[in-house]
C-alpha cells in the first residue's frame, strides 16, 4: 500500500491488509497474507495475497513471485492436512479481462474434496 493514499483508492484487500476490514487469516508473514475467501468455491478456499499493492502478477518481482507461489502450495498442503481435502486448483484471474474483481493480486486456493470436482 502506499503512503498517504486516499483511503478511497484502497482496494478491499488492502483495507484488510490494514485491519480496517476484518478478516480470516491462515498466513502472515513479512511479504504476504493468506485468509478465507468471503464467498468460498469450497470449504477452506483460500486467497493467498502479497502485501505490496499491485493488480497484476506482471508488477510482482521475480522473488515476491516465487514466494507467493510457495505461500499458496504450503496452503494448499495445509489445506489437504487439516480439511482432508485431495487436491485443490490454483488459480488466478490476472487483470480485468480476465475477470479480476479486486485489482490486488491474489491466488485463490481452492480445496477439492472426494467426489466434488472430479470422480475420486
Ligand atoms: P477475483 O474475481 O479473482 O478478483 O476474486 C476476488 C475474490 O475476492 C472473490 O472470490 C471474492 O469472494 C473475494 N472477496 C471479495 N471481498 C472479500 C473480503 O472482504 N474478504 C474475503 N474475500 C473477499
Amino acid at each position: 500500500m502506499d503512503a498517504g493514499e486516499p483511503r478511497s483508492l484502497l482496494t478491499v484487500f488492502a483495507r484488510i491488509l490494514a485491519g480496517e476490514l476484518p478478516a480470516s487469516f491462515v498466513w502472515q508473514d513479512d511479504r504476504c497474507a493468506a485468509f478465507l475467501d468471503i464467498n468460498p468455491v469450497s470449504r477452506g478456499h483460500a486467497l493467498v495475497i502479497p502485501k505490496r499493492s499491485v493488480q497484476h502478477l506482471s508488477e510482482l518481482t521475480t522473488e515476491e513471485l516465487a514466494h507467493l507461489w510457495q505461500v499458496a502450495r504450503e496452503i494448499g498442503s495445509a489445506q489437504q492436512a487439516g480439511l482432508g481435502s485431495l487436491g485443490q486448483h490454483f488459480l488466478v484471474n490476472d487483470g480485468r479481462a480476465a475477470s479480476q474483481s479486486v485489482p490486488h493480486v491474489h491466488i485463490h486456493v481452492i480445496p477439492r474434496y472426494r467426489g466434488d470436482w472430479v470422480k475420486t
